[in-house]
């Protein structure tokens, strides 16, 4: 597991992860080789998993929008949250393709995020997650998951991640 930047108790307070605006959000998680093989292991429905490797979501309860199928709208928590997907591991800090560069960056829309990035801590974390991705074996793992590389908007660029063969 990631050491995680945000508590738990913040992230239950905020209404944002989890939610996504529209069916093919970005913002969806996507899912490692290995992590949809070990959802298949576990009889989920197959319908939870797109062609993408993404966890489709399924129509909010609330009636707007969708929320990710481990998610439970009542009590805002995963599900799955002790073994959830390495992206929701990351989460609000995000593998980013830009200009055909790999990028950590952060989500700004996160309110925890907004109201701690300009402390010591913020730096800490990011230079520990940075010393994390870089590392020999995250960085083939990322090289063997091209699909986690994606196209977010609305993030801040931390750091550039030197994998040897970076996605076009
Ligand atoms: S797997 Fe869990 S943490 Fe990840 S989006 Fe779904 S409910 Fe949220």
């Amino acid at each position: 597991m990631i050491k995680q930047f945000v508590p738990q108790e913040a992230c239950l307070q905020c209404q944002g992860c989890c939610r996504f605006k529209d069916m093919d959000s970005v913002w969806t998680p996507c899912l490692l080789e290995e992590e949809v093989q070990d959802l298949i292991d576990k009889d989920i429905p197959p319908a939870y998993i797109n062609m993408q490797r993404k966890i489709r979501p399924v129509p909010s309860p609330k009636g707007e929008g969708f929320v990710c199928a481990f998610f439970e709208c009542g009590s805002n928590k995963c599900k799955i949250y002790q073994t959830r997907p390495f992206e929701c591991q990351l989460y609000p800090f995000l593998i980013n393709l830009r200009d055909k560069k790999v990028v950590l960056t952060v989500d700004l829309n996160c309110p925890y995020v907004k109201e701690n990035m300009r402390k010591k801590e913020f730096k800490e974390y990011a230079d520990y997650l940075s010393a994390y991705l870089n590392s020999p074996k995250q960085l083939e793992m990322l090289k063997d998951n091209p699909q986690i590389i994606q196209a977010y908007e609305d993030v801040l660029d931390l750091i550039e991640l030197k994998l040897p063969d970076a996605p076009e």
